[in-house]
């Protein structure tokens, strides 16, 4: 592919229950603006141990995995949500993953999002604040995991329309 070809990628975001207690949400969607990228979705979400352990499954094995699962849910900060994002654009993967930094926040870029705001516990857990999906795959297998087709206002992916009958579903009083 040429460098002048346009190769537009969407990628999962987490701001993680860390960051949200640290009241970094600005500061962190202010260093992603620096991409360029839009913005294609957007929601609070409240971390079932199922959804935690999906998004985390090729890391089953790791003796780290089951606090992992409790740091995602925000058992660990006492904020049980984490904000997702979807940004969509031109080598997204790439640009992302380079303004969070590396996974260790100690070995992190000291100007990068997890260099600036990231620490290790003393329990040994990575707190690094922020989660970009790491390839194009993961973050197909990662957006569809957290996003339903309605909640993104570009089509990435192919989609089919289902008729769920007799299904209950909250409107507005
Ligand atoms: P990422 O794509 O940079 O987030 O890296 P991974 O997918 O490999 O790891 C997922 C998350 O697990 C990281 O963001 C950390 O919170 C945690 N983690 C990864 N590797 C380690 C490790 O070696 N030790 C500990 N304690 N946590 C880790």
């Amino acid at each position: 592919m040429s460098s002048t070809q346009n190769s537009n990628q969407a990628v999962l975001i987490l701001i993680k229950p860390d960051g949200l207690k640290k009241s970094l949400t600005g500061n962190i969607l202010t260093r992603l603006s620096e991409t360029k990228l839009e913005i294609v979705a957007a929601k609070m979400v409240r971390v079932s141990k199922k959804l935690a352990e999906e998004h985390y499954q090729h890391l089953k094995d790791k003796p780290f995995f089951q606090e992992l699962i409790k740091y995602l849910q925000g058992e660990l900060h006492d904020r049980k949500k984490v904000m997702a994002l979807i940004y969509w654009g031109d080598d997204a993967i790439e640009k992302c993953r380079g303004l969070a930094g590396a996974t260790n926040p100690e070995q992190a870029d000291p100007t990068s999002i997890r260099g600036s705001y990231g620490r290790i516990l003393t329990s040994g857990l990575f707190e690094n604040v922020i989660h970009v999906s790491s390839n194009v795959s993961e973050a197909e297998r990662e957006i569809k995991l957290w996003f339903s087709p309605a909640e993104i206002i570009v089509d990435l992916y192919p989609k089919k329309e289902t008729v769920f009958k007799e299904c209950k579903k909250q409107e507005w009083a």
